[in-house]
């Protein structure tokens, strides 16, 4: 009676099989075959064996990759624990290197309709949708890509020490988490920051925080764009988790007073144009990562310097994890995206395009054999000089590709090109840089 009672109640799910070590395809029989012997599941059905190439990790073997279909009475922890064991039966050790070869993979991809998300267990599995080896044996058992439940919109939190207790739950049961910080009127070149993160981390936290402490009095601050409802879209068509967007009042209270105080790499450039704003991206940051406490956090080599800035203050402050930083994502005419793109009028939009211009002539320069620094700077500001549109150029710099360090004296080696410009009125300040011996893609 109780048995009957048990299979009426039996979920369907989905279990992903995989192997790129020993016998791959009798560790995945063997895996078949040992669910089918577990009480409380009946194997379905097991789809094809598929080689697939090893996605993340460190260098390895291919991969072969199939699925089983259960019928199971088995509660979704009840589940792993067996999946556990079968891996480790197969030989699989506990110690093995993360994400390394690996004798047997048994990921529980779907189970129901359900959407479960505690600390040992995301289901759907959360990469599923972009993982063909996943998904292809799924769909030949049958399942709809469509059909897969969609992981809720990320949650909104307000409060630091809120936003801090749920990146300790979002990282416990080893998961690793990413951060990406942002001041918000999200674009692609964010959702590149948690494209990376995801591909990198099991869970992603993004901040939207337009940030006071780095702004002059005299800049726009006010009318910074707020688009909330858009950003959010955005961070759940990305698969971010949970979104800090706190108040100003919420990050420092009234009697704030505490900033992190910069150094060389906040000399000249922006530092130059903005004397406190590193100093106040540093402050921030500090703040966010303390709260988060992330295995990575993303950065964009759009704002190069502050990039720079911000791995120096990481390393002296010896903040856990490590800093990432991503590649500039640029509109389909080359110019890099950037929130304050809207404030240009489609004249001076179109005008600002010469930016990318300078750094390709600079480019082109050092790669046709220019070694002088001068002379590749004179050619690139001579280029904005030819845009009457672009109104004043703040700097063309050359220096040291990563650390942004002054270049030696001499014939210069590898080097990145930085220029911050302004256009229309009231002017909007843009940033760029490139590298200028290497054929980065600058579009058109
Ligand atoms: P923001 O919201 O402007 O403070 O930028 C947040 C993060 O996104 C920073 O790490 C930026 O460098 C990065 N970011 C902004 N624009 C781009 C872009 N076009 N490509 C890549 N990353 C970007």
């Amino acid at each position: 009676m109780l048995e009957s009672k048990q299979m009426t109640r039996a979920v369907l799910a989905w279990l992903g099989l995989g192997s790129n070590l020993g016998d791959r395809e009798a560790n995945l029989r063997f895996a078949c075959e040992r669910l089918a012997r577990t009480p409380g599941i009946a194997v379905e059905a097991v789809s094809t064996f598929r080689e697939t190439a090893p996605v993340g990790g460190p260098p390895q073997g291919a991969f072969l990759n199939g699925a089983v279909r259960i019928a199971t009475t088995l509660s979704p922890p009840a589940l792993l624990a067996v999946q556990k064991a079968i891996e480790r039966e197969a030989g699989r050790r506990a110690d093995g290197p993360h994400h390394g070869p690996r004798e047997l993979d048994i990921d529980l991809l779907l189970y129901g309709d359900a959407t479960i998300d505690t600390r040992e267990l995301v289901v759907p599995h959360p990469r599923l949708r972009e993982r063909s080896f996943a998904l292809d044996p799924l769909r030949e058992l049958g399942v709809d890509p469509g059909t897969i439940p969609r992981r809720e919109s990320p949650r909104v939190i307000r409060d630091p020490a809120e936003f801090a207790a749920h990146c300790d739950a979002l990282r416990r049961g080893g998961c690793r988490l990413g951060l990406v910080p942002t001041m918000g009127a999200l674009h692609e070149g964010h959702a590149s920051l948690m494209r990376r993160a995801r591909a990198d981390c099991d869970r992603v936290a993004a901040t939207i925080f337009v940030n006071p402490l780095q702004f002059a009095p005299h800049e726009d601050l006010a009318r910074y764009p707020r688009p909330f409802a858009a950003d959010l879209a955005l961070c759940a068509r990305e698969g971010v988790a949970l979104v800090f967007a706190p108040s100003v009042e919420a990050m420092y209270g009234k009697d704030f007073i505490s900033r992190i105080a910069v150094g060389r790499e906040a000399v000249g450039m922006e530092g130059a144009v903005r004397p406190d704003h590193f100093s106040g991206v540093a402050t921030v940051v500090t703040i966010l990562w303390s709260l988060a406490r992330p295995d990575f956090g993303y950065f964009g080599q759009k704002d190069a310097q502050q990039l720079a800035v911000l791995r120096r203050v990481h390393q002296d402050l010896r903040l856990c994890g490590a800093i990432v930083g991503c590649p500039i994502v640029r509109e389909a005419d080359g110019l890099a995206m950037s929130s304050r793109n809207v404030y240009l009028q489609p004249e001076d939009r179109r005008a600002a395009v010469v930016i990318v211009a300078a750094l390709r002539e600079a480019r082109a320069r050092f790669l046709a054999g220019e070694r002088d620094a001068e002379r590749l700077v004179a050619a690139a500001r001579e280029r904005l000089a030819g845009e009457p549109r672009c109104r004043a150029v703040d700097y063309v710099e050359l220096r040291a590709p990563d650390d942004l360090a002054p270049l030696p004296k001499g014939p210069i080696g590898p080097a990145r090109l930085l220029i911050a410009a302004r256009f229309g009125d009231p002017a909007t300040r843009l940033l760029d840089n490139a590298r200028v011996d290497v054929d980065e893609v600058l579009a058109p």
